[in-house]
């Protein structure tokens, strides 16, 4: 069956994200998109802090970037700053670029562990310019015209959830997508092939479809609800389930941070977002280690100033959806699968998601193969993006709760532990099927984390020291010339998107 007809069901970010991007097929007229979503239902009202991708999004969809900014109320982010993971008391930022350069074909870090088993004493996070930048509060972008001994500064954004779906909304709607408000009540399958073939609003309305894209967020009406595709569950090895949500405003002051800031708890950990005009955080947490009022009072009393909305309790089951792609439904968002926002990914997940839809779709029919290869480098990126959170999770050296022993002591996927081990011996990363996360980032967190670089790669020892350390000294000089030259963060935003009214 040709596919004339895209129905999106949900108007959460995922839900306007995917109808943005697919409102560019739009210009053939080739294909009509109608977005379903209820009011009644509304959206989870959360995910605010996102990772680079996200910058080439709003790019390919040719948003000018200081004017959605500047209507979403959002911020620059460097990277993330991890609070009492490792122990109590400690504090890392992973930072989105890398450290340093490669040399000889190494990644800085063989190089920076060459100089430190030589005596050199400083520590890797003054070769990043996102970390440096971070630290002084600074940001600018990278001048198209920037002397080249200059290393470029990574960034995603901080964002008002709802204002960038609504700014989504706009655009989309522009491009032709038709919305229409209801709550799904009723869907129908094809009883020969399974297909969804239409759903029903709760007004008695029908809207038939040839393909169909699930939004819909944890309910997976489609994907689950009526194609009962089953859900993988990996609560072993992230056992938080609960989160409450609450903004506030920047009583004590302070500008808004360029990084989100993850402060480990007792049973879990807490969000901080800084948009220009609030804060937005969070606590995740476990419900077998801690109950609702203990962690609303927790997160509470750790916030910046009053608190500008009710509480928002979630409940969430870590883990992913046995098939993404399932007949003619690709679930989208939350109602694909759902890992804890520490590392910002899910907002990622849907951005991969709509650009492996794009490229694998043909207007000409859905064939079995486009949704063997959706689901196969689908489950490949939640698996990579897993081991990266459990990481954060099994090294720490907490023992001051039942929920960090748990951590402590879980067993872990082979793949893990095997990607631990190596770099413990000789720093040794290997990134695999494209993965999201970069050398340094895996060299970040597993720094961070505590683990120590026993070794370095043998290749960074046949580089004569007399001409590494000069090129390394000015690396740092480089970085420190940079971010000295930075704005505030807040200066800079005030230029270059402030908020709208
Ligand atoms: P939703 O926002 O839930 O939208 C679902 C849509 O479906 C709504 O429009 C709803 O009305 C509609 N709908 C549902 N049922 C029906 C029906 N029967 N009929 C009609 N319409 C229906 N991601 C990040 O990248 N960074 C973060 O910092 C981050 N933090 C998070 C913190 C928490 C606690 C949680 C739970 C998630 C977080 N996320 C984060 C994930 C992020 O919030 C989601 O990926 C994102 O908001 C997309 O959600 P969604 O659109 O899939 O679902």
């Amino acid at each position: 069956m040709p596919i004339d007809r895209i129905i999106i069901v949900g108007g959460g970010t995922a839900g306007w994200m995917t109808a943005a991007a697919l409102s560019k097929l739009n210009d053939a007229d080739k294909v009509e998109i109608i977005l379903v979503e209820s009011e009644q239902i509304g959206t989870v009202g959360v995910g605010e802090a996102t990772i680079p991708p996200i910058v080439d999004f709003n790019r390919l969809l040719e948003i000018d970037e200081s004017e959605m900014l500047s209507a979403i109320q959002g911020t620059f982010k460097l990277g993330i700053q991890f609070v009492n993971w490792g122990k109590l008391g400690d504090s890392y930022i992973h930072p989105f670029g890398n450290y340093g350069y490669e040399m000889e074909g190494l990644t800085f870090h063989h190089i920076w562990h060459r100089l430190r088993q030589a005596g050199d004493k400083r520590p890797i996070q003054v070769f990043n310019p996102e970390t440096m930048a971070a630290y002084y509060g600074r940001f600018a972008r990278t001048p198209e015209n920037q002397r080249e001994d200059l290393p470029p500064i990574n960034y995603a954004y901080h964002i008002d959830a709802g204002r960038y779906a609504q700014f989504l909304r706009r655009y989309a709607e522009k491009r032709g997508v038709t919305r229409r408000e209801g709550r799904v009540s009723d869907v129908a399958l094809d009883g020969e092939t399974g297909f969804v073939t239409s759903i029903t609003m709760d007004n008695g309305e029908t809207i038939s479809g040839d393909l169909f894209v699930d939004c819909s967020g944890f309910r997976g009406i489609l994907i689950e609800q009526a194609l009962e595709t089953g859900y993988e569950d990996w609560t072993h090895w992230l056992p938080c389930n609960r989160a409450v949500a609450l903004p506030c405003a920047r009583d004590d002051g302070s500008p808004p941070l360029p990084y989100t800031r993850a402060t480990a708890h007792s049973a879990g950990w807490q969000w901080q977002v800084p948009l220009q005009n609030r804060n937005g955080n969070g606590h995740v947490y476990c419900s077998e280690y801690m109950e609702d009022d203990e962690a609303h009072r927790i997160l509470v009393g750790n916030l910046a100033g009053k608190p500008t909305a009710d509480p928002n309790f979630l409940r969430f089951v870590t883990g992913r959806r046995k098939k993404f792609w399932n007949k003619n439904v690709i679930a989208i968002g939350l109602s694909a699968g759902f890992m804890e926002p520490l590392e910002s990914t899910s907002i990622h997940l849907i951005n991969t998601g709509i650009n492996k839809l794009i490229a694998l779709l043909s207007l000409d029919r859905v064939t079995t193969v486009q949704e063997n290869a959706y689901n196969r480098l689908t489950g490949k990126e939640y698996e990579r993006i897993r081991d990266f959170l459990i990481l954060h999770y099994c090294q720490t050296s907490r023992n001051d709760s039942a929920f960090w022993n748990y951590c402590r002591n879980m067993s872990i996927p082979d793949s893990l532990a095997e990607k631990i081990e190596l770099f413990r011996t000789n720093g040794q990363i290997f990134r695999e099927d494209d993965e999201l996360f970069t050398e340094t980032s895996w060299a970040a967190v597993m720094m961070g984390q505590g683990i120590e670089m026993q070794g370095h790669n043998a290749m960074a020892d046949t580089i004569d020291l007399a001409t590494l350390k000069p090129e390394v000294d000015e690396i740092e000089k480089s970085i420190s010339f940079l971010v000295q030259h930075m704005p505030a963060h807040k200066e800079f935003l005030s230029q270059y998107c402030p908020a709208a009214e």
